[in-house]
This record gives structure tokens, sequence and C-alpha cells, in this order.
């Protein structure tokens, strides 16, 4: 007798397909492109070895009384010494030399009173990922993610989205995604930059500037991806050409003005069109928010500019609320305190702290997700208390809970659309990056508001079943005869556009 076939696991990444197989079905999507999307194109795992340096680590009370005698270390160079956001300290340079050490039995006490184990700096291995999803419609394109949380199955539910997205947002690219296996905070400056460097060295191999283009994403910035820039341009003749192998460059090294809030920008652009086409304005609308990183505060920042009022937020650490309303501008600048080492909201003296569970209670117009995936699960959906989500965040509602965000009438703008802003204006750097020019914010800001309205459009109508051809938008070649949800609607522009690469082109042998 034969056994059975095996039910297939469920994991992040079929969670993450259930959406395109729906797509998929309704639009029959031609079968040899289905094989071609439904599995990455090429799936990167590597290590990447690093030197780490000595630190110090703080003893626990109890522990430190062993040393209740030990004397304070006078330390000379303190610029040395570097604090991390778990309380471990970097010994950058020669951080001790010339002070009055005492050191018992490889401990020391610090001028802050506390006790240290001198822990010296040995080789470390970090596991690191790059997926190629898809390139039939350009180069690989998609932001590399350092936290400690990643798998290969995550980097494929991430990358197959950029492939959706960049054909969404209409940008020449495909998709991809990768990073390292790491919690930056827990790691030193000189660490990161050693890890970074190593990271690029190996991917070297598999990217390019019309090959696969990186970008960052959570846990990593401008500065990251100078490095990533530096590494792979090192020694090369043209390496002024090559300023397109990353996007999200500061703007001094050839990043786009606009880049950094991009994501934050195309979220609040689409909300504004949401509200617009009901003839309603976000002026005097209610939101909450999840992560207050690169896309929550900007989102947060533009939504506050625009007349909305901020009433809660939670992140990594913690949770606030203000029923008067978060003062943004006050709130952005205490989290990019330096002595703010964990970059929380957690202690912002405009708000309360109350539980991350209350953060869904809370009675608001819009939730924007800009942390983590999966946070939205059927539960929070039960409890949800707002009209909207605009989905910041990638992959922030699990499927259970977007059936019951549609069965309460919780309107929704999903990630595809909602956070592709990023990759719109990664897409303007790399162009004037190719043509060695230099957009204005105002013009990049233009674009993108148009990019972001004109496809957001097309999933309404597409949404509706309402074909048109407006002097902004043309909807009628995607509209499939049928209302469906939002999601699906943003997944069957996406697949129509990459079908017709397959279609038209053909397929090589
Ligand atoms: P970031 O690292 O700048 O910020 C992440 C934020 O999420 C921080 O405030 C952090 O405290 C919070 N966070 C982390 N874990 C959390 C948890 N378990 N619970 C609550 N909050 C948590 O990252 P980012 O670039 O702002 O990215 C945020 C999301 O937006 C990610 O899903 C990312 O994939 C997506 N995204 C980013 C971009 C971009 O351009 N940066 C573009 C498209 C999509």
């Amino acid at each position: 007798m034969r056994a059975p076939a095996p039910t297939p696991k469920r994991t992040v990444y079929t969670e993450a397909m259930e959406i395109f197989h729906r797509a998929a079905d309704l639009i029959a999507l031609d079968k040899r492109v289905r094989l071609e999307l439904e599995e990455p194109d090429y799936e990167h795992i590597f290590y990447v070895t690093a030197k780490l340096k000595d630190r110090l680590v703080p003893l626990s009370e109890e522990k430190a009384r062993t040393f209740s005698n030990l004397p304070e270390t006078q330390v000379r160079n303190k610029e040395g010494l570097e604090l991390l956001a778990n309380g471990n300290i970097i010994l950058n340079g020669r951080a001790l030399l010339g002070s009055d050490v005492d050191i018992r039995q490889g401990h020391l006490r610090l001028p802050d009173g506390k006790v240290y184990q001198l822990v010296p700096g040995e080789s470390q291995r970090f596991k690191a990922y790059r997926v190629q999803h898809n390139q039939a419609r350009g180069p690989y394109k998609g932001g590399l993610r350092y936290h400690r949380e990643v798998s290969l199955d995550l980097f494929k539910a991430l990358a197959a989205e950029m492939t959706w997205k960049t054909a969404i947002a209409e940008v020449p690219f495909g998709g991809g995604k990768g990073g390292i296996q790491i919690d930056p905070r827990e790691y030193g400056r000189e660490e990161i930059e050693a890890i970074t460097l190593r990271f690029m060295y190996r991917l070297k191999s598999m990217i390019g500037p019309d090959i696969d283009i990186p970008a960052p994403d959570v846990g990593t910035n401008p500065g990251i991806m100078a490095l990533l820039y530096r590494q792979y341009s090192d020694g090369e003749r043209e390496r002024h050409n090559l300023r397109g192998i990353v996007t999200g460059k500061d703007v001094r090294i050839g990043g786009s003005e606009g880049r950094h809030k991009a994501t934050g920008q195309g979220v609040a652009f689409c909300i504004e069109d949401y509200y617009a086409d009901r003839g309603e304005s976000v002026k005097g609308k209610t939101f909450i928010i999840q992560g207050f990183g690169n896309v929550g505060s900007h989102a947060a920042n533009i939504l506050s500019q625009m007349g909305a009022r901020l009433l809660a937020v939670n992140d990594a650490d913690g949770t606030i609320f203000n029923g008067d309303g978060i003062d943004v501008t006050a709130l952005s600048a205490y989290v990019q305190d330096p002595k703010n080492l964990k970059r929380s909201v957690l202690g912002f003296p405009g708000a309360q702290r109350i539980e991350k569970k209350d953060l869904w209670d809370v009675q608001a117009d819009i939730l924007v997700p800009a942390a983590l995936g999966g946070e939205i699960t059927a539960d929070v959906a039960e409890r949800l208390r707002v009209k909207l989500v605009a989905e910041g965040a990638n992959g922030p509602t699990t499927p259970e809970a977007d059936r019951i965000l549609e069965k309460r009438g919780i309107e929704l703008i999903p990630d595809i659309i909602a956070n592709a802003g990023g990759v719109t204006v990664s897409y303007y750097e790399w162009i004037q990056n190719k043509r060695m020019e230099r957009w204005s914010e105002a013009e990049v800001d233009q674009r993108l508001e148009r990019a972001m309205k004109r496809n957001y459009r097309i999933i309404r109508d597409i949404s509706r079943n309402q074909p048109r051809k407006t002097e902004m938008h043309d909807s009628r070649q995607y509209c499939i005869g049928e209302t469906v949800d939002t999601r699906c609607a943003a997944m069957i522009l996406a697949l129509k556009r990459i079908e017709a690469h397959y279609l038209l082109e053909g397929f090589s042998q």
C-alpha cells in the first residue's frame, strides 16, 4: 500500500504565497509562469566570519558582590569605551591604555560603580542569506536585514514580495532579499563594519548594479550601504560607475534626496489617496503605529504634518499612549538621541506607558504596522478598533487575520502597494547613479506621489471591478470582471504585469 502524500508543512513562505495562489487561480495565470514564480530562482546561504573586539560584560548584582572591595579603574580614554544597548561595553582602540587598571580574575570596576568581566574578542561566524526570487522584469532588487530572527523561509517570502512590489510600482526590477542572522545592537561600530565588509566580500560574486541591487531593511541603514558600496567597488577602475550596486545611500555619496523617508512617504500618500477617494482628508484623523524606525517614524511625521494625530506607538521595547496626541517631532528627537541606546519610544515623557496588548484596543481611524511580519494575528484582528490598516511593514497580517479584517469591514492598504515608496525611490536613485544626475527632493516627491497614487488607483479599480482610463491611470487591462479584496487586487496587478514579460518575450531554452 502506498503511504498517503504528506500534508505540505505550513511555513512563513507558504502562508505568504497563499495570496499568490488565490490571485493566480482567479486570473488563470499561465501554468509555466506560475511554476517560474512559485519558487525563487536562487537561494544562497553562506557564512560570514569576523574577529570581535574585547568587551566588558556587566556582572549581575549578586555576582558583583564577590568583588565588593575591587577599586574603580580610572579610564583615561573614555572615547574608547562604546556602550551597547545590552549593557556590554566594547573596548575600541587602546581604550584602557594609560589608565590605572585594577583587574582581579579578569574583572574590573568602572566609575559607574558596576563590575565587569573582561571578555577577550574572539572570531565569530554568522549565517547570511541572499534569495533571488525572480528577474523577469529586471535585476533582482530588495533589502538586507540584520536581525536575530531571520531564516531562509522568511527571506524567500520577503524576496517574492519584492517581485510583486516592483511590478506594482512599475519599476524595472525583480525581487530579492537577504541579510545576516545577528542582533546588530549587540555589536560595536567597528565590529558591524567588519561583518558588513566581509558580508559584501561574500556577496560580490552574486550581485551587481545590473544583476541584484540590495537596499536597507530592518537593522540596516545608509551607513551600512556606504560600507557595502565601498567594499564592492574597492580597487575597481570604474568605481564611480558602480554606485548603483546598492540604493538607500547617503545623498552625499550618490543617494537620492527623499529616499530615507520614501517608504513612510509612500504610506502617507496611499492613506491620503484613500481618504481623497471618499471625499475626506487625513486632517483630523487619528492613528496608531507599530514600529518607530525608518518607516514608522517617517510615516508618523508626514501623517502628522498632514493634520492627523498619533495616539499610540509600540516598538520592540515597549508601548506608549497619549489620548491627546503624541508630539511626533519631539518623539523622533527622543528616539534619535544618542543617549537612547535602544532607539526606543519607551520612556518618552510626552506619553504614558501601556502594555503591548493594549495597543490593539486603542480606538483610532488608522493603524500603520511598520515593524515585523505576522504581528496582526487573528486575535489582534478581532480586537482592533481602527477603520483602516495601512501596511508599512512587509507581511504584517496573517491570512486568518486578513479574513477577519474583511469580515469586520476594516479596510486595508496592502503592503505591496503601501510600502512600495522605498523601492520606487530606490529606482530613482539607481537612475540618477547611472546618469550621474541629481534630482531635487521636490522632484523626487512629485514623481513618487504620481507613481504611488496611479498604481494604488489601478488596484482600487481592480478591487471594485471598475475598468477606466483617467488622466492619471488606466485600469482597463487589469480588471477581471468581478470584485475582489484589495490584497488580491494588488496581487492581480503584479501577476498580470509579470506574466506579460514571459508571454511576450517567451522562454529561453
Ligand atoms: P527599522 O529597523 O528602521 O525599524 C524597525 C522598528 O520595528 C523599530 O522601531 C523596532 O523597535 C520595531 N520592532 C522590531 N521588532 C519589534 C517587535 N517584535 N514588536 C514591535 N516592534 C518591533 O526598520 P524599517 O526599515 O523601518 O522597516 C520596518 C518594516 O518595514 C519591515 O517590515 C521592513 O521590511 C518594511 N519595509 C522597509 C522599507 C525601507 O525602506 N526601510 C521598505 C519597505 C518595507
